[in-house]
């Protein structure tokens, strides 16, 4: 049978985009392979955000040659930002690449794989290709038994804001707002597939605006939270820009919205704020978290933050330190400014390398005592979480998400059966330890729904769960 391999690298909006092509493979009658050696078509999904994801999208592609000369019959496609991007240069730069699809070509990428399954209907893999060694890498989010409960859906593509520092509306170009009725339509059948949880995604998702009646995102996201069987909303990524009073308090009104906002600050240094086009001040943005703090008592703050744009001066990067290490977060992405071709600050002059490292140090530092903190008060509670999959990291142990974003980790209970546990998801999970990376500790109890009554793990023949 035909199988195809979809690796992704980058943010939530490639995720959804794999997920998509998934969607496609599987109606054209692929089944999807958990790695590169087992597919007769690859693809990979590309990030260019940052300088080093681009070095490793590049050198993945490079690695795939083995596996494309070992089996000359294996499809290579490269899609997401970086393939937007170098559009024209990479079948030159790697002519083993079969394919190169931009961001705005999902259809017709999902048209190709769909005309080429007939070629791989009887034929069984190259046995060459037993010759090579393991290619490493995952098919995170689209394979496991688990993978189909959080449904990412796309609201809208591009963005229009053209931060100086960010190659997004370069490659992905200015805002698109999908329909409402096709997001809702996304999403019912997400729900319909399993999907516990649906997370909004988009580039400046609280942005969006339906182009049909220019309804706002809290109207969205209330719409799509009557879906019947949904249990859990979440969005990613917002802009602070967009936040006003009356939407986090729409929002707020919204039950099965998670207690997580992500709310990307990227410097508390107001020149440079101003130099990156944030649109936004460091009074501003805290405005913002008052409000969420007011209208979501208890919800988890996250964030992004750049460190060494261009121009930052000490007493910039101190005012985003001092912000940072006084808890306003409960966790944070933290990168070092990396140049991206094409955007206006890469032509500005740079923070010396070592400056930006020493005060990334420092930084990460101190969100990282923060992040524990907010990691150590959940020891002593039981967690509800939802199943992410076997951990990657031990196989001897699942993993899981709280609704404020947690990873949470415990030993495979006893009982442990996937089909089961796919359709029974939700653990309750007894926290005894804490790290920066999130929470350890063991299940006791798991349930079909999050509102639903646990059943123990010690009696797994009497189900006493309740929708
Ligand atoms: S808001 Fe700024 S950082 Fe976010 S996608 Fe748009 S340009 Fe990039």
């Amino acid at each position: 049978m035909a199988s195809i391999y979809i690796e992704t690298f980058g943010c939530q909006m490639n995720e959804a985009d794999s997920q998509y092509i998934a969607d496609r493979a599987a109606s054209a009658g692929y089944t999807v392979a958990e790695q590169a050696e087992d597919a007769n078509v690859v693809i990979i999904n590309t990030c260019t955000v940052r300088d080093n994801a681009e070095r490793r999208a590049y050198g993945r592609i490079g690695h795939l040659k083995m596996l494309k000369d070992a089996d000359p019959a294996l499809k290579l496609v490269v899609t997401g930002c970086l393939a937007e991007q170098d559009r024209d240069s990479m079948q030159r730069r790697a002519p083993h690449i079969d394919a190169v699809f931009g961001t705005k070509e999902l259809r017709q990428l999902g048209d190709t794989i769909a005309r080429w399954r007939e070629e791989f209907a009887d034929s069984a893999l190259s046995e060459e290709r037993a010759l090579i060694m393991p290619m490493g890498g995952a098919a995170d989010c689209i394979t496991d038994a688990f993978s189909h409960l959080r449904g990412f859906v796309t609201v809208q593509r591009g963005c229009s804001y053209y931060c100086t520092f960010c190659i997004v509306p370069h490659v992905r170009g200015r805002f698109d707002h999908r329909p409402m009725a096709e997001v809702l339509s996304e999403a019912r059948q997400r729900v319909d597939e399993g999907a516990r949880e649906i997370m909004l995604v988009g580039q400046t998702v609280n942005a969006y605006r339906d182009p049909v009646n220019n309804d706002d995102f809290a109207e969205l996201c209330r719409r799509v939270a009557q879906i019947s069987g949904l249990e859990r909303l979440a969005f990613i990524s917002p802009h602070p820009k967009d936040f006003n009073e009356k939407t986090l308090a729409d929002l707020a009104q919204i039950p099965q919205l998670n207690p997580r906002v992500h709310l990307p600050l990227q410097s508390a240094g107001d020149s440079t704020l101003r130099r990156m086009n944030r649109k936004y001040t460091l009074a501003q943005f805290k405005e913002k978290v008052a409000w969420i703090h007011e209208y979501m008592p208890g919800a988890a703050i996250t964030t992004d933050v750049i460190v060494g744009f261009p121009g930052e001066t000490e007493e910039d990067f101190q005012a985003t330190l001092d912000y940072v290490a006084s808890g306003a977060f409960a966790n944070a992405y933290m990168f070092i400014y990396s140049k991206r071709r094409g955007t206006p600050a890469a032509h500005w002059e740079q923070v010396p390398g070592p400056v930006a490292s020493e005060r990334f140090g420092r930084l990460a530092e101190a969100q990282n005592t923060v992040t524990r903190a907010y990691h150590d008060r959940k020891i002593g509670t039981t967690v509800r979480a939802l199943i992410q999959g076997i951990s990657r990291k031990d196989r001897s142990k699942l993993a899981a998400r709280t609704l404020d974003n947690v990873t949470v980790i415990a030993p495979l209970p006893p009982d442990y059966d996937e089909q089961r546990y796919a359709r029974e998801p939700w653990l309750d999970v007894s926290i005894d330890a804490a790290y920066v990376w999130g929470c350890a500790g063991t299940a006791v109890r798991r349930a079909e729904r999050f509102a639903g009554v646990g059943v123990s793990l010690e009696s797994p023949l009497v189900s006493l769960l309740t929708a």
